[in-house]
């Protein structure tokens, strides 16, 4: 980062100190990148931003028209403004992201979506495993995530329609479970007393309604379907579909339309996040303003380090000792995303789809 100015206000709201401080900015801030702090009386930082031209940028906020304007709001809360200048709109975007993360701002975080917004598709460890919906994934259990995913409420639907398809349970995790294989099936009663599997919905795990062996292999269908080998599950609804429809039975054809529905949207989620993962590994060069030209070495969507593009024989040796040590390193699987990882994926993802000229930078790694 280079310099760094600050001007603080005793009164925020008053007309007189905002004069001052747009005269500071207008006199002293440069139209470069650059990432700007507001910062409360008691130290705060409330607001985090950033912008390829931070002169003009931090002007804006004082020609708010209304008091609910968004710049009109931070300032009322602001006595503080400090800004860095970075070497580029790309570094500043980074800069911006990390400093949101450090600090978690009130006003980022009540415009912005964090990653408490997405949703993760849980398989549980133990007897008969389960597949459920989560707001976050916990670095420290033993289940296996698949996402991340925006809109809970449809991932929700689209699982229990894969459960039902699947004949998987969904029932609370410390029911007991009992497979028709284990000798202590005697000591159960006929039937859970649960309608998934009075009506062929799940397969009666805790019943003795299977063996281990056919919950597992329905487990590893459902699996399938989610890393994307296997389409298993939406073929069996649309067959199921089709044969309803031949049938002239067309109100359970529609059902099944809309079950196979929820499922191809959660593939499409799948694909989209199977994509940015999988394409955004390479090692990527960025102009700098005042000739500080930066190289990003990102692999899966994050980047794994950054250092000054080196100009020297010796320098260029290091970076692609750096590289290889980076991309050595066994891939974690591409449908699942650390919690901590998935804002910077979606950052990048967004920004190779905005300037997608910036390809032009990107040296893939043989
Ligand atoms: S049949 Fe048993 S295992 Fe399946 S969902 Fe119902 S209670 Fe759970």
């Amino acid at each position: 980062m280079s310099k760094s100015r600050a001007y603080t206000f005793k009164d925020p709201t008053s007309e007189e100190q905002l004069a001052t401080m747009r005269a500071v900015v207008r006199e002293t801030a440069r139209n470069v990148p650059g990432v700007y702090r507001m910062i409360a009386d008691n130290g705060e930082i409330v607001y985090v931003g950033k912008s390829k031209q931070i002169r003009s940028r931090l002007l804006s906020y004082f020609r708010a028209s209304y008091p609910e304007d968004k710049g009109a709001r931070i300032l009322r809360e602001a006595v503080k403004v400090e800004w860095d200048y970075e070497p580029s709109e790309f570094a500043a975007l980074l800069c911006e992201l990390r400093l949101i993360k450090k600090y978690r701002p009130r006003f980022n975080v009540a415009m912005k979506r964090d990653t408490r917004h997405y949703s993760f598709i849980r398989i549980s460890r133990g007897a008969a495993p389960r597949l459920n919906v989560v707001r976050g994934a916990s670095p420290d259990d033993a289940a296996v995530y698949y996402g991340p995913f925006v809109g809970a409420q449809r991932v929700s639907e689209a699982v229990r329609e894969l459960n039902d398809v699947l004949g998987l349970r969904d029932c609370r995790s410390d029911m007991p479970i009992f497979f028709s294989d284990q000798h202590e099936l005697f000591q159960i009663g006929r039937t859970p007393g649960c309608i998934r599997y009075e009506i062929g919905k799940c397969l009666g795990p805790c019943v003795g309604g299977c063996t281990f062996a056919e919950y597992d292999r329905q487990l590893a269908l459902a699996r399938a379907f989610l890393d994307g080998s296997n389409a298993g599950p939406a073929d069996t609804l649309r067959q199921q579909m089709e044969a309803a429809s031949r049938a002239m039975q067309f109100e359970r054809a529609a059902i099944f339309r809309d079950k196979l529905s929820r499922l191809e949207t959660l593939r499409e989620q799948f694909d989209r996040l199977r994509f940015a993962v999988e394409s955004l590994s390479f090692v990527y060069n960025v102009s700098g303003c005042d000739g500080r030209h930066r190289t990003y070495v990102i692999r899966r969507g994050v980047v794994r380090a950054e250092l000054d593009t080196p100009t020297s024989r010796r320098d260029r040796a290091a970076m692609r000792r750096l590289v290889a040590d980076i991309f050595d390193e066994k891939p974690a699987p591409s449908w699942s995303v650390p919690t901590h990882e998935i804002d910077e994926l979606l950052l990048l993802s967004s920004w190779f789809r905005k300037f997608p000229e910036e390809m032009k930078r990107a040296t893939r790694v043989a």
